[in-house]
């Protein structure tokens, strides 16, 4: 058997018979070409064996790029493609060669034709008319110099371009004219606006006072109290003292507690009407059509279900039930439809309905006196109305509202600490400066600890002012519509205390917040606080540095950075919102949606759209600004005060 050495290695010698033959040993490789595979010989005590030996070539290293390894002998073997080059082109890149590039030939052709004119002149054989020669004879020599000066071009051009620059200017100064009257028109139809505008609001806020409907206008009323109390307390103090002072205090307690009495006589009378408008809220939700804004060319889509119709069925039976007018017929009439109309029912209800109208028909026909029906009246009024809204007789239509319902219910709900309820975000008052919402509004009129009794009217006027200026002026902050009355009231009051910067004037009323910087977007970091007038001359100010002291601006950032520390929140609020809104085509102005030609498939008032887009956006997170709500209110209000469909 062949055994090799220590090292593993085996050793041949490779001998050649014929002499000639000589195998050089530097090109022994290249020359011989070494078989794979060698059969061997071997002879060993007599015997002979033949043993096949693999051989490896090791003249060059090929690299790897491919192939596998024997785990066993730990032996690469490389894939043959990996080994071999490209394959041979097909057509070799000399016979590439395109036929047109190897045989077109060019040929130079002339195409324009020689052309010749014959001329004619006089001879013996041949009459030319000469009646409209005409003879030349040359002037006195004149230089180019000369020419130029006689013809005078130059000036002409300047006596033109004078009177064209002259015809410009008369142009451009009627134009600029009347730009000049337009904007002068406009500024004085927005101060008239202004004015006309504090005007009204004034009345307003008289009217509120004396008809007071919303919660704000009680607290306007409760506030007057307040402020008329502590001065009637400081005016007793000041002259009397001793038992005549006691005395003085037990007949203002007397005088409080009567003014506090009629104003609570009022919100019982304001409750008794929010039921009414309550009644006519419900009808409304019932009897209108589904509405919402599709996608497709973002029309607006109305849809009158089934539903809806029968709930407007329901309020025009309830409207003829409450009817006071009616004659007596005509009341029988009504009695007898309510009474079809619950035919069909099995309910409890329908029973009680059925014997209390019949015992109200008795009445009628034996002729009783108007008040003493009043309180049965009012029975089947209330059970009817009871029976619409029951949800296995009304077929159906509460189900729209109440899944709406439900819906709002189950998303934004925040727990107020102290009346220990889950509440919708709407019922929560936020402002600016609020980190966490811990109590609801309605807790919040019940505590006065958390919150004295504050007249909001002048600062909400305030608000408006100032977001119809951003408006005005295009600013991209929302942080004016983030702003809540109640902002502006702590800036006014805690941070400018409640007078004006420059004239000390505190009539809030007078009082206006306009931009410190007006290049600058209005923020409580960028803001003063000035009378109407002063507040006009400060905004035409071009350089805030000449025109105040270094003192006086010092004040002004003090005030600034207070106010930067008290609304520290804001800012994140604000980019919160703008990238909130970033995409919303509803609060861009100058979108398609204000602009759009299909404004006939989708009644939307401009106008009144682009009131509201500031508040919208506050609107869409839970912030209420009210403003729009208010005039929904109020309308109904009146509606249901004024025309007497129901009974007083
Ligand atoms: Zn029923
Ligand atoms: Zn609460």
């Amino acid at each position: 058997m062949l055994k090799p050495d220590r090292y593993g290695i085996l050793e041949f010698k490779l001998g050649s018979n014929d002499k000639n033959h000589k195998i050089p040993i530097e090109n022994a490789y290249k020359d011989m070409t070494v078989p794979d595979i060698l059969t061997i010989r071997i002879e060993k005590d007599g015997e002979v064996n033949d043993v096949v030996v693999e051989v490896e070539n090791r003249a060059i290293e090929k690299p790897y790029i491919g192939g596998y390894k024997d785990a066993h002998t730990d032996i690469l073997y490389h894939h043959g493609y990996t080994q071999t080059g490209p394959p041979k082109p097909k057509v070799p890149p000399e016979l590439k060669n395109h036929r047109d590039t190897q045989t077109y030939f060019t040929r130079n052709r002339r195409t324009e034709q020689d052309y010749s004119r014959a001329t004619q002149v006089t001879t013996k054989g041949i009459y030319l008319p000469n009646a409209c020669d005409r003879i030349l004879t040359p002037g006195p020599y004149e230089t180019a110099d000369e020419r130029e000066r006689r013809i005078d071009i130059e000036g002409k051009v300047r006596t033109i371009q004078r009177y064209y620059r002259a015809w410009m200017m008369r142009k451009k100064l009627k134009e600029f004219s009347d730009e000049y009257q337009k904007r002068l028109r406009i500024a004085l139809e927005r101060e008239e606006k202004e004015r006309i505008e504090d005007a009204k609001r004034r009345k307003k806020d008289l009217v509120d006072k004396v008809f007071p409907v919303k919660t704000e206008d009680f607290a306007m009323l409760y506030s007057m109290v307040d402020r008329w109390k502590k001065s009637e307390i400081e005016r007793i103090t000041s002259i009397h003292c001793g038992p005549s002072k006691i005395a003085e205090f037990y007949l203002l307690l007397e005088k409080e507690i009567e003014i506090i009495q009629s104003i609570e006589r009022l919100r019982t009378k304001v409750n008794k009407d929010v039921e009414k408008k309550q009644i006519i809220d419900f009808f409304k939700a019932i009897g209108s059509p589904i509405e919402w804004d599709s996608d497709y060319k973002h029309i607006h889509i109305s849809m009158d279900t089934m539903e809806a119709q029968k709930g407007r069925e329901y309020f025009r039976l309830y409207q003829r039930l409450c009817d006071q007018k009616a004659t007596k017929e005509d009341r029988l009439q009504t009695y007898l439809d309510i009474k079809l109309y619950l035919n069909t029912h099995k309910c409890n209800e329908r029973q009680e309905i059925i014997s209390l109208i019949d015992r109200m028909c008795e009445f009628l026909a034996r002729g009783m006196s108007e008040s003493s029906l009043k309180v049965l009246q009012k029975r089947i009024e209330a059970l009817i109305l009871h029976h619409f809204k029951m949800t296995e007789c009304n077929e159906g239509v509460t189900s729209h509202p109440n899944k709406l319902r439900i819906k709002q219910m189950t998303k934004n709900l925040i727990y107020c600490q102290m009346c220990q309820k889950m509440k919708a975000i709407e019922q929560f008052t936020i402002n600016a400066r609020s980190e966490r919402i811990k109590i609801c509004t309605a807790c919040m009129w019940l505590d006065k600890a958390e919150e004295p009794w504050v007249d909001l009217s002048p600062y909400k006027f305030i608000l408006r002012q100032i977001r119809n200026y951003e408006r005005l002026h295009h600013g991209t902050s929302s942080i004016a519509f983030i702003m809540q009355d109640r902002d502006i009231q702590f800036i006014v009051t805690v941070i400018w205390h409640g007078h004006s910067a420059l004239s000390e004037c505190a009539d809030v009323y007078q009082l206006r917040l306009v931009r410190w910087d007006t290049e600058q977007e209005w923020s409580p970091w960028n803001c003063i606080l000035l009378t109407m007038e002063e507040a006009k001359a400060h905004l035409r100010l071009d350089r805030l540095n000449d025109m105040y002291e270094q003192e006086f601006r010092n004040h002004i950032f003090n005030k600034h950075a207070l106010a930067r520390k008290h609304f520290k929140n804001l800012s994140s609020y604000d980019k919160h919102f703008t990238e909130f809104s970033k995409g919303d085509w509803k609060l861009d102005e100058w979108s398609d949606y204000y602009s759009r030609p299909n404004k006939h498939e989708c009644d939307i008032e401009i106008e009144e759209n682009k009131e509201e887009e500031g508040e919208k956006s506050s609107n869409s997170n839970g912030i209420n600004s009210e403003d729009d709500d208010e005039c929904t209110c109020k309308k109904i209000f009146e509606k249901s005060t004024n025309s007497e469909e129901l009974n007083e």
